[in-house]
C-alpha cells in the first residue's frame, strides 16, 4: 500500500479527479510569446527569450549569473561536473527528497551520503551534519523543503570551515528568503525547476544559479556540449572547438518565450498561492489541533516560496484513509518522497536502513494537498469540508 502513489508523475490524469492535485496554469502570455519566438526565426536555445529570463532572475534575487537548462536534474549534473566531483567523492543529500538530487552526483561517481530531516520544517538537519563530514565530503546540498529555507546560518558556518561546496536545490524555492536574503543566493551554486509541478513552469526547465564567479566561463562550456561557443558568440575566438567535457543543456526558445509569460508574472503568481497556503492554514488549524495533524511550520528567520502546503497525519494508516476518503470526493491528494537511503540504489551505497528515522516516520504520514494557482475558492472549500469530515 505505501507504494502505490508515490508521486504526481506515476498517479491518474488530472482530469480523472473533479479536483486534481496539480494544474499546469498558463499566465497568459505563453501563447503570444512562443509566436514571437517563431517570428524571429530564432527557436533553438539562447535566443532572446532565453535572456529575459535569465535576466529576470538575476535582477529579482541579485544573482550573479544565471543559466537556463532543460531541467532541475540537468543544473544539477552541470553543479556535479562544475564542482569537479570524482569517483569516491562523498555529497551530504537529504534522504527526504526528489530522486535528481542525489542521482545527478552519482552519475559522476559520488557515494551520496544520506543526511535525517527536521520534524518541524522537513529540511536537512543541521545538527546532523557535522558528523557525517570527512575527508571525501565535497559538497552538501541543501533542498529547501516547500520553498520554507534550510538553516543556512549554521550549514554556511560549517562548509566554510571544512572548505565544502553548498550547491542548493532550490526546486521549490525561488522567492522565498531565509533572514531576508533570498533561496538561491547562498550556495556557490543552486538550481530551479521549471516542471509543470512547481509555482513557474514551462513544462519542463530549469535554471543553474551561479553565485560563484569562478564557476562562470566552465559553465557556459559544459551547457554547450563542452565547446567554447558562448566565447565565439561574443566575437571572443574564431572558431568554437572542444575544450571540455560537456552536454546539451539549452532550452530552445519556445520554452523560454512559455517561462518569460510566467516569469513576468510572478508577483501575481506568488499572490494566488499565498492566498491558498492562508486559507488552508486558517481553515484546518482548529481541525488538525483536534485529530492530531499538523499543518506546515514556517520558522521566523523563513518566507516561504508556497511551493505546496501539506499535512502530517498521526499515523500511516490515517494518511491512507485520508487519501481514500478524499479520492470518493473526487479530489486528488498525494504524498512524496520515499526516502532515498533505504531504497534499492541507497542500499547499492551502503546505506545504514536506521540511519534516518524522521525521514522514514515523515515519507509514511505526510499528505499533499491539492495546490495550484488557479485553484478556485470554490474548489479549496470543497477540498476543507471533504477534510473536515474525515476524523
Ligand atoms: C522537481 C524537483 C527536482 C527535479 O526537477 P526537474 O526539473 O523535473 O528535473 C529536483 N529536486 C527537487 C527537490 C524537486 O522537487
Amino acid at each position: 500500500m505505501k507504494n502505490s502513489s508515490p508521486d504526481t508523475r506515476t498517479i491518474a490524469a488530472p482530469r480523472d479527479y473533479a479536483i486534481p492535485f496539480n494544474k499546469p496554469c498558463f499566465a497568459g502570455n505563453e501563447q503570444a510569446y512562443i509566436a514571437d519566438a517563431m517570428a524571429t526565426g530564432h527557436v533553438s536555445g539562447d535566443g532572446s527569450f532565453t535572456k529575459k529570463c535569465n535576466s529576470l532572475i538575476e535582477s529579482l534575487l541579485g544573482v550573479k549569473k544565471v543559466m537556463l537548462t532543460t531541467s532541475c536534474t540537468h543544473a544539477l549534473e552541470m553543479s556535479a561536473i562544475l564542482l569537479d566531483i570524482q569517483p569516491g567523492d562523498e555529497v551530504i543529500i537529504p534522504s527526504f527528497t526528489f530522486v535528481s538530487t542525489a542521482n545527478a552526483f552519482v552519475l559522476r561517481g559520488a557515494k551520496p551520503i544520506f543526511i535525517d530531516i527536521r520534524p518541524d520544517t522537513l529540511n536537512l538537519d543541521e545538527t546532523k551534519l557535522r558528523q557525517l563530514i570527512t575527508k571525501r565530503t565535497k559538497a552538501v546540498v541543501p533542498v529547501h523543503y516547500g520553498g520554507v529555507g534550510c538553516a543556512m546560518d549554521s550549514i554556511e558556518a560549517i562548509c566554510s570551515e571544512h572548505n565544502i561546496a553548498i550547491v542548493e536545490d532550490n526546486a521549490h524555492g525561488l522567492l522565498g528568503k531565509y533572514q531576508g536574503r533570498f533561496l538561491g543566493t547562498f550556495g556557490a551554486l543552486a538550481t530551479q525547476s521549471f516542471h509543470e509541478t512547481k509555482n513557474f513552469h514551462c513544462g519542463e526547465g530549469g535554471a543553474l544559479l551561479i553565485n560563484d564567479p569562478k564557476l562562470v566561463e566552465r559553465a557556459e562550456i559544459i551547457r554547450e556540449k563542452g565547446t567554447d561557443r558562448s566565447r565565439f558568440f561574443r566575437g571572443q575566438v574564431d572558431k568554437y572547438s572542444w575544450v571540455d567535457i560537456g552536454s546539451s543543456y539549452l532550452p530552445s526558445e519556445i520554452l523560454a518565450a512559455f517561462l518569460y509569460a510566467q516569469l513576468e508574472k510572478h508577483e501575481y503568481i506568488q499572490n494566488a498561492r499565498k492566498v491558498i497556503y492562508d486559507r488552508y492554514s486558517k481553515q484546518l488549524a482548529e481541525w488538525a489541533a483536534s485529530t492530531g495533524v499538523t499543518l506546515p511550520v514556517v520558522p521566523r528567520e523563513c518566507e516561504t516560496a508556497y511551493h505546496n502546503f501539506c499535512l502530517l497525519l498521526p499515523s500511516l494508516e490515517k494518511r491512507q484513509a485520508l487519501i481514500s476518503h478524499l479520492k470518493s470526493n473526487g479530489i486528488l491528494a498525494v504524498y512524496h518522497y520515499l526516502p532515498l537511503h533505504s531504497s534499492t540504489m541507497g542500499a547499492r551505497f551502503g546505506s545504514d536502513p536506521t540511519s534516518c528515522p524522521v525521514t522514514e516516520d515523515i515519507s509514511d504520514r505526510l499528505l499533499r494537498l491539492p495546490f495550484f494557482n488557479d485553484l478556485t475558492e470554490r474548489e479549496q472549500n470543497k477540498v476543507i469540508e471533504c477534510i473536515k469530515d474525515f476524523k
